[in-house]
């Protein structure tokens, strides 16, 4: 009876345990398996943003027409220095690194035929400003030089390789200088698709800056000759209050439309003309003058460098910064 009973039980321990043991050691290692082919899936993902793919960069110098191969973090000094004044808030020039990093990459991955051979130019009308670390020195007080140009090259080391990114891709990340309060989207300057990461967010403080506002006054028959380089028949009646009047305003407080007498015009297109700092403005007409009040500097669209520099102020990291103007990206 005691053999029978040990029969049994090594034949419960054959049938239903053992298999059991090796089912669950099989799945934890297929599970082990899955982990590593999900990580190594994501390692692809990212190594398509690999940095060291980026290691080094084609700059199109657009004075000299020539072309420099530059390390990406040296032609970043060059960038951030350039593009971003040296006194602000360390965190906000790390958000500079960061913007113009990404910009880079995707100006390399978007627009690679813009300039030939090269990746990016050296214009900020184009793509991004640059400038060398010697005439970048020489714009500096002697005593300051060291200083400063330590902390822009610490500010692009610490991000080194960091990017934003939206669905795993780096963004088209415009920046500009004061958004005025609140950014821009990007179908109201340049038409087209917004893209889902570049909604217009507000932001304090930026009336601080010396950027904030400004003013250009015209004498009317200076406002219609401007008008009329690019209009030649358009026609004002200055005695109607209402020939010169903002149709429609965009989402964030921009001129959209404006009328001149019998022309209706984009605000974007009246700040191209009249060389106003952006299309937040209003008017107002006193005596023989035409007098246009601007609010914020640049096209408004993605991060605004005071607002960076503001939100830095009060506490906020760089990545807290990209994330406020650049909604729903990751690093
Ligand atoms: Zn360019």
């Amino acid at each position: 009876m005691k053999k029978y009973m040990m029969y049994l039980l090594i034949f419960i321990f054959i049938i239903f345990v053992l298999p059991s043991i090796c089912t669950i050691r099989k799945t934890k290692a297929m599970d082990l398996k899955d982990n590593t082919i999900s990580a190594e899936n994501n390692n692809n993902n990212n190594l398509k943003h690999e940095y060291s793919k980026y290691g080094t960069i084609k700059l199109y110098h657009s004075k000299t027409g020539q072309t420099e191969e530059l390390p990406m973090d040296e032609y970043l000094y060059g960038t951030v220095s350039a593009e971003m004044p040296v006194n602000f808030e360390f965190e906000a020039l790390k958000a500079q690194a960061i913007v113009s990093r990404t910009y880079t990459i995707y100006q390399i991955e978007h627009n690679n035929k813009k300039h030939g051979e090269a990746d990016i130019c050296d214009d900020y009308k184009c793509c991004q400003a640059w400038i060398s670390k010697e005439d970048r020195l020489k714009k500096w007080e002697e005593s300051e030089r060291d200083n400063n140009w330590n902390k822009i090259v610490k500010a692009v080391n610490e991000t080194s390789g960091k990017i934003a990114t939206y669905n795993g891709k780096a963004i088209n990340a415009f920046f500009h200088s004061n958004s005025g309060g609140i950014t821009e989207t990007v179908s109201n300057v340049w038409g087209g698709k917004n893209l889902p990461y570049l909604q217009s967010v507000e932001t304090a403080g930026e009336t601080e800056y010396e950027q904030y506002s400004s003013e250009v006054k015209l004498k009317k028959e200076e406002l219609l000759n401007k008008l009329k380089e690019v209009y030649n028949d358009i026609s004002i009646d200055f005695s109607k209050e209402d020939d010169i009047k903002i149709l429609a305003y965009t989402e964030s407080k921009r001129v959209k439309t404006i009328k001149f007498g019998n022309k209706e015009i984009a605000g974007t297109e009246i700040r191209k003309i009249l060389g106003l700092k952006s299309t937040k403005f209003s008017i107002n007409i006193d005596n023989d003058y035409v007098i246009f009040s601007v609010e914020g500097y640049g096209h408004g669209v993605g991060m605004s460098q005071t607002g960076a520099n503001t939100m830095a102020k009060n506490g906020s990291s760089c990545y807290d910064i990209i994330k406020h103007f650049y909604t729903g990206v990751d690093f």
